[in-house]
């Protein structure tokens, strides 16, 4: 596994050379990755990192992440090491790495012994000049011996979105890359993701220990990728659309899903369509999944049908469709998984199909998780009364408890987490007995801090709810939910189409003196009759679903703003905003009117 390395061992300079130039950059990325330029964005976090500045990299997807350490890597006297975390994404890359010659060696549980081996005397005799590892191989003390003995010129974390306790990918075993690092003499940190929210990013900092001025932040904009939302009434509806647009979108595709059962469903009717589609969620065996997998990277089959289990590092550029089929669970969920739509910079969809039904269906994710504290109470009371050294079936409890299955099995779960209840084996089969009571161990505590994450779940759900029902540019919402940014309008996604064509219908309407009040407008183009714009004005008394009645405060192409009964005031797209009474004349547009409004030259 370490042949074909001789184009890094003339590149790889000894300690004590004069820091690089950018010619000599230059020529690396030309060399060996064949490469005719760096992106603006690339250069910053290159040059920081050749430097040994701590640096935080958000880069958007595609946008060339793995390149702002393997080129410095080949120019540091010292190792790089990258933390990862997925196996296959480290494989994927340590292959691709090899393949250019880069002497590149990985490190994780699926190796062989003769290939960990190799890996190890390749660390061991300083050859290595890339290692890729798991946190859990950075954390084995063994391992940390032998680094303790090669300098470190550069520590890595990719995806590092993953240590963040808040977010939406959060792996346990990255907590442990901070403290190891600190073992190993702490070396300069290159800390890459493409989604990080102000509170992650500063999660991501401090657990590194990233300065403040360190973080190198491109925004969440890809100009190639053009967001939408279709509104559906229900999910036959819903399965008609997915159809049709299918069939008329090109190329390579993923449609996401929220359940398995509407991947199955939605698998069983593209391929009835006679579309080449793979099925991929976490209830399919391994070897399914990695067929399935292996033939959409292949072009066998051109659609992927996968829950969230299906992406993360998935390294497939000519991805030109990604379509969720139903709501993901947070926006920054959303901007991932989106996001791996088009990494080749050509022009990609991604599409969003918005039923009410959806936000159901995560709700009753949410609802499953929830723990009440007079179920804890009871549960951890009928343990409690077990005779000494004796314990309960789950059967059994339920029986006694009258508690449904579901409902048991989450309590059973947060009170062993909580370290209240423990596991254990009785005649072969699993039970459960209360934990020997300790100091510090409190259930109030425990459901304090589940119900705060539960409402930390509930507003990710609403500020996605809020993204599907909003009138304005999609990526100025995605920019603002994501980053706080005010970015200005992308002129591409739907609403931007759907604004336009209301600004020239009030144009055409402004030019048009005869039009009598109530009349129907001026066409925008030959084809297509758009609805007089601001068809509500302030203090209209109006109806929006699941918020009921209101009062309208402020009226624009985009966006009505309502107020409502509780004194709230909410911003809505204005085709969710209904009259109270119908009337003569003030009409709203509907998506499908602007089905025909073409677009403007990008
Ligand atoms: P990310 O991790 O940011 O999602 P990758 O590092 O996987 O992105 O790179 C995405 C793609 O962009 C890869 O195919 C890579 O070869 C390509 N790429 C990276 N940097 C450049 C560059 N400077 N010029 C052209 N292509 C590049
Ligand atoms: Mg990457």
């Amino acid at each position: 596994m370490l042949a074909g390395m001789d184009k890094t061992k003339a590149s790889a300079p000894t300690a004590g050379q004069p820091r690089p130039t950018q010619r000599r950059l230059l020529q690396l990325l030309r060399q060996v990755f064949e490469l005719e330029a760096l992106r603006p964005g690339q250069q910053r976090v290159i040059d920081r990192v050749l430097a040994g500045q701590s640096t935080l990299a958000v880069m958007p997807t595609g946008a060339g992440k793995s390149l702002c350490y393997q080129l410095p890597a080949l120019l540091l006297p010292g190792l790089t090491l990258v933390v990862s975390p997925l196996i296959a994404l480290m494989k994927d890359q340590c292959d691709k790495l090899q393949a250019q010659g880069v002497l590149a060696v990985e490190l994780h549980s699926s190796l062989c012994a003769a290939e960990r081996d190799a890996a190890l005397d390749a660390v061991a005799d300083g050859t290595a000049r890339i290692v890729l590892v798991t946190p859990e191989r950075l954390a084995d003390p063994g391992f940390q011996a032998l680094l303790q003995s090669r300098p470190i010129s550069l520590a890595v974390v990719d995806e590092a979105h993953c240590i963040s306790e808040w977010g939406h990918d959060f792996r346990p075993a990255f907590l442990q890359i901070g403290p190891a690092l600190r073992r190993l003499g702490a070396p300069p940190v290159l800390a890459l993701t493409a989604t990080a929210p102000p509170d992650v990013a500063a999660e991501i900092a401090r657990r590194l220990r990233i300065p403040a001025a360190g973080t190198v932040d491109l925004g969440v904009w890809r100009p190639n990728l053009r967001y939408s939302v279709e509104v559906v009434a229900d999910v036959a509806e819903k399965l008609h659309k997915l159809r049709e647009r299918v069939q008329a979108l090109e190329g390579p595709g993923i449609v996401y899903t929220a359940t398995v059962r509407a991947a199955e469903e939605v698998h069983a009717a593209l391929c009835a369509d006679g579309v080449a589609t793979g099925l991929y969620h976490g209830k399919r065996k391994a070897a399914e999944r990695r067929t399935a997998q292996d033939a959409f990277m292949d072009g066998s089959s051109r659609v992927m049908v996968a829950t969230n289990a299906f992406g993360m590092g998935i390294d497939k550029a000519d991805v030109r469709f990604v379509v969720h089929y139903q709501l993901p669970a947070s926006l920054d969920a959303y901007y991932q998984e989106s996001g791996r739509a088009g990494r080749d910079g050509q022009p990609a969809e991604c599409l969003l199909l918005f039923a009410r039904r959806d936000q159901a269906v995560q709700n009753f994710f949410l609802g499953g998780q929830m723990v009440s504290g007079k179920d804890a109470e009871r549960v951890l009371q009928a343990l409690d009364a077990l005779p000494a050294g004796e314990a309960a079936t789950p059967i059994a409890l339920r029986r006694g408890l009258r508690m449904p299955a579901g409902k048991l099995a989450a309590v059973l779960g947060l009170l062993q987490g909580a370290g209240l209840a423990n596991a254990v084996r009785s005649d072969g089969r699993a039970a459960w007995r209360a934990a020997p009571p300790r100091a510090g161990r409190s259930l109030a505590r425990v459901l304090q801090a589940e119900h705060a994450r539960r409402d930390q779940d509930q507003r990710k759900l609403q500020a996605m709810v809020d993204y599907a029902e909003g009138g304005s540019c999609r990526w100025s919402a995605l920019a603002q939910a994501l980053r706080g940014e005010n970015a200005p309008r992308c002129g591409r996604c739907d609403n931007c189409m759907r604004i336009r064509a209301l600004e020239a219908a009030a144009a055409a309407a402004a030019a048009t003196p005869t039009a009598a009040d109530g009349a129907p407008a001026p066409a925008a183009t030959p084809a297509v009759v758009v609805a007089p714009p601001h068809a509500f004005a302030a203090d209209d008394a109006v109806r929006v679903r699941r918020f009921g009645a209101g009062r309208v405060v402020r009226a624009a192409a985009d966006a009505i703003v309502v107020r409502f009964a509780d004194g709230s005031e909410r911003s809505f797209q204005p085709d969710f905003v209904r009259p109270q009474a119908a009337r003569r004349g003030r009409l709203v547009a509907t998506p499908g009117m602007l089905e025909t409004v073409p677009a403007a030259p990008a």
